[in-house]
């Protein structure tokens, strides 16, 4: 069959090229709808990329097998800027193109659920005789200009054939339609709760609402401490955004936190935001990316996913905890999502702001060479102060082996019940033991997968691995020696802690905040309420504890290993230590008392601790950039890594070789390695890494991307992934 027209279409699908298509010139399709079409026997859905060219066409030696796009669906097309922003991410991150439109789609049926139903329109074309039945179907259109293929059906006494027939002629038009249920609207009116600022959150507040007219982008790294109103000052940004019918994203590490946020949002705008984050319903998502797509949802709260939602009318970005590690996507698509959000501004030419108590160090560099805005808030609200920071010198506390708790810390508990104050004790570790050995025979219960330990975890009673989740249920006996009784779990999680917060203080009321225990926001919100009701003395948490929350009673931290994670060589632990302890300690006196933080530490003399202690950020900052400038890391650089993996440790160690081998020399970029990766073995593959770095920005994709086409096509089992500014260097 031969078309009017023909156009590029690209599926979310790992394909190595958009596929092409032809229509009517009737059907009037265009560019960015989401059509259907077929690929072998199986009908997708897809977007219109653009009208294949001339030279594309001409290189097709059959034309006659092209296919006809089936129909098209009723949602809003996708628009030019967000196609850009999809090919853009595909180049900047090396990923396939289709895979990246995957995720901007919520579901693989989003577009033909059972919400949706196929109508159609009469075309222009009509046929200049027609059949009878072709003509019963024709009148049927005398009254009306769309029908729902059911009615179509009776009204016509057709069959779905010889709609399909005339849909082939573009005699009709099909298009996927939602079926309209009462729908609720989102936008009610939009109140907001009238919040007096003080004096430097209004200048900060002034600062990014002075820009909002300009529709330029711009963007803001809102620096703060812990508890000094950064919520609020974006609060009151977003109030004059959703007043003008603006769309706004905020984005969160993890959802998990946002029940707290969530609340305040509701509380304050009289709308309820749109929370999106992957394990939402299939229906939910459906919903909600419809209703974003028309621009009838105004507000969004989101994990990373939320970047690539359809929004019609954005007009500000805000990414929350911009440091927060959880912002990197490391499958499929490997991408950070606070860069990716800082290129959807700037296309979208709104501004975005990061914020943060504890901004990483590339985006504090950005201030300091002019790249962002600074806006900073130097003092806790109301009377809350900063906590006083004492370090527990571990060495001279004689804690007896296998407990955790210090008597330094045991008394300030105890003080904390008889004010009827809360504690957190913080350990960033789930479950019970991060190590099963047999002291009999030295075996170590390690992950058969990963080169990773199993943790213990006592709730569900099995060893998990960290890595890949495997799980096995803790063996009897040693499975090297046969030994029952030698079988010891070295170290601690959250679980130990709570067995021995059982021994000592019997009569606390306490909790477990870990992804264990609540795994859901319902469980999450369950917890927090008890916290802030004090039906609880004693918090004892993972990360889940440290971030967002405000709770007035709690006013003491115990660090139970201050030491945690320093002990790798990669050069940005000193950043996530400092980070983590920042954030820790500033959930403790948030309210009118004064909070206290004590920190167990093997090391009290290192650094990050001291600067913790004396709460010198600016000394930390600049430290740590000069470390970084000397060793040529980013932000002074820019670095790549390619991991090379293969469930046969020699052929990724060849493939890596070659791949190195055959690279181009660069005077701009220094290639180190293949070397294993810091976690050889990962979900029973081998994984070698080449890093890449420059002093010069844009030229990393292509290089790679020529370092790639110039490489013979890897065996199946070979993986290469790209990683374009990992988070870990090393
Ligand atoms: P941050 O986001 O910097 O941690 P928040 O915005 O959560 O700080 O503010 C900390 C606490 O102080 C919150 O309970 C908040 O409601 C309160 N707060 C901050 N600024 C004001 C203000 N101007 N008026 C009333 N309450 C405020
Ligand atoms: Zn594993």
């Amino acid at each position: 069959m031969s078309y009017d027209i023909y156009y590029d279409i690209v599926f979310p699908l790992y394909l190595p090229s958009s596929l092409i298509y032809g229509a009517h010139k009737h059907t009037n399709f265009m560019l960015g709808d989401y059509v259907q079409a077929e690929i072998g026997k199986k009908r997708i859905f897809g977007v219109i990329w653009g009208q294949t060219s001339h030279k594309r066409l001409d290189a097709i030696k059959n034309i006659h097998t092209i296919k006809p796009i089936i129909c098209k669906s009723d949602v809003e097309p996708m628009s030019e800027l967000m196609r850009y922003f999809v090919d853009w991410v595909s180049y900047y991150t090396l990923s396939n193109r289709g895979l990246v439109l995957r995720q901007a789609f919520p579901n693989k049926k989003f577009l033909t659920s059972s919400q949706t139903e196929k109508f159609y329109y009469l075309s222009t074309r009509l046929p200049t005789q027609s059949t009878k039945t072709v003509a019963r179907v024709i009148a049927c259109f005398d009254e009306t200009d769309m029908i729902a293929h059911r009615l179509l059906v009776k009204q016509a006494k057709v069959n779905s054939k010889t709609l399909n027939a005339m849909c082939d002629n573009a005699y009709l038009i099909p298009v996927m339609k939602k079926i309209v249920k009462n729908e609720t609207s989102l936008s009610k009116k939009i109140l907001h709760k009238d919040i007096t600022l003080l004096e430097e959150q209004q200048i900060a507040a002034k600062k990014i609402i002075s820009t909002l007219h300009k529709k330029t982008f711009t963007c803001f790294l809102l620096d703060g401490i812990t508890g000094s109103g950064k919520t609020e000052v974006y609060m009151q940004v977003i109030a004059k955004l959703l007043h003008a019918h603006k769309q706004v994203l905020v984005m969160v590490p993890e959802i998990l936190l946002t029940p707290d946020l969530i609340n305040r949002f509701e509380q304050y705008f009289n709308i309820k935001p749109i929370s999106w984050h992957s394990s939402l319903t299939q229906k939910n998502k459906t919903d909600y990316w419809r209703q974003i797509s028309t621009g009838e949802a105004l507000l969004t709260i989101g994990t990373r996913s939320a970047l690539f939602l359809p929004y019609k009318n954005l007009g500000l970005i805000v990414v929350d905890e911009e440091q927060d590690s959880s912002y990197k996507q490391e499958e499929i698509v490997v991408y950070h999502a606070r860069d990716i959000a800082i290129k959807r501004a700037s296309l979208q030419n709104i501004p975005i702001i990061l914020a943060s108590a504890t901004p990483s160090i590339e985006s504090y560099n950005n201030t300091k060479n002019e790249r962002y805005t600074h806006v900073t808030l130097h003092n806790r609200y109301g009377q809350a102060q900063l906590p006083q920071i004492h370090i527990i010198d571990m060495n001279t506390e004689n804690t007896p082996a296998g407990s955790y708790l210090s008597s330094t810390l045991k008394d300030a508990i105890h003080k904390q019940k008889q004010k009827n104050e809360q504690t957190l004790l913080f350990l960033n570790r789930r479950g019970f033991s991060p190590l099963i050995l047999c002291t009999g025979c030295g075996f170590r219960f390690l992950c058969a997968n990963c080169d990773s330990s199993l943790v213990e975890h006592q709730k569900k009673s099995l060893l998990m691995c960290h890595y890949c989740g495997a799980i096995t249920s803790p063996p009897p006996s040693c499975p090297n020696c046969g030994h029952r009784d030698n079988i010891i779990s070295c170290g601690a999680g959250v679980e130990k802690i709570a067995q021995e917060v059982k021994e000592f203080f019997p009569d606390y009321r306490y909790v477990i905040m870990s992804s264990d225990y609540n795994e859901n926001i319902t469980d999450m919100t369950d917890t927090i309420n008890q916290i802030k009701n004090r039906e609880i003395d004693i918090v004892i948490g993972t990360q889940l504890a440290a971030k967002g929350h405000n709770f007035p009673y709690l006013t003491l931290i115990g660090v139970i290993d201050g030491d945690m994670g320093m002990d790798t060589n990669d050069p940005r632990t000193n950043e996530r230590c400092f980070q983590m302890l920042v954030q820790v300690a500033g959930r403790s006196g948030r309210g009118s008392s004064m909070g206290k933080v004590f920190i167990q530490s093997w090391y009290p003399h290192n650094p990050i601790i001291k600067a913790l202690q004396t709460h010198d950020r600016e000394k930390f900052y600049t430290q740590e950039l000069m470390l970084r400038k000397k060793a040529q890391l980013p932000p002074f650089t820019r670095i790549a890594a390619i991991i090379i993996s293969s469930p046969y440790a020699d052929d990724a160690k060849q493939y890596a070789q070659t791949m190195r081998h055959r690279a181009a020399f660069n005077n701009d970029i220094t290639l180190l390695g293949p070397a294993q990766a810091a976690l050889f073995k990962l979900r029973k593959r081998y994984r070698y890494r080449i890093l890449l770095r420059t002093h010069k920005i844009n030229i990393l994709q292509p290089y790679i991307q020529d370092m790639l086409n110039q490489l013979p096509k890897p065996a199946s089992h070979i993986h290469v992934q790209i990683d374009i500014d990992p988070i870990q260097f090393l």
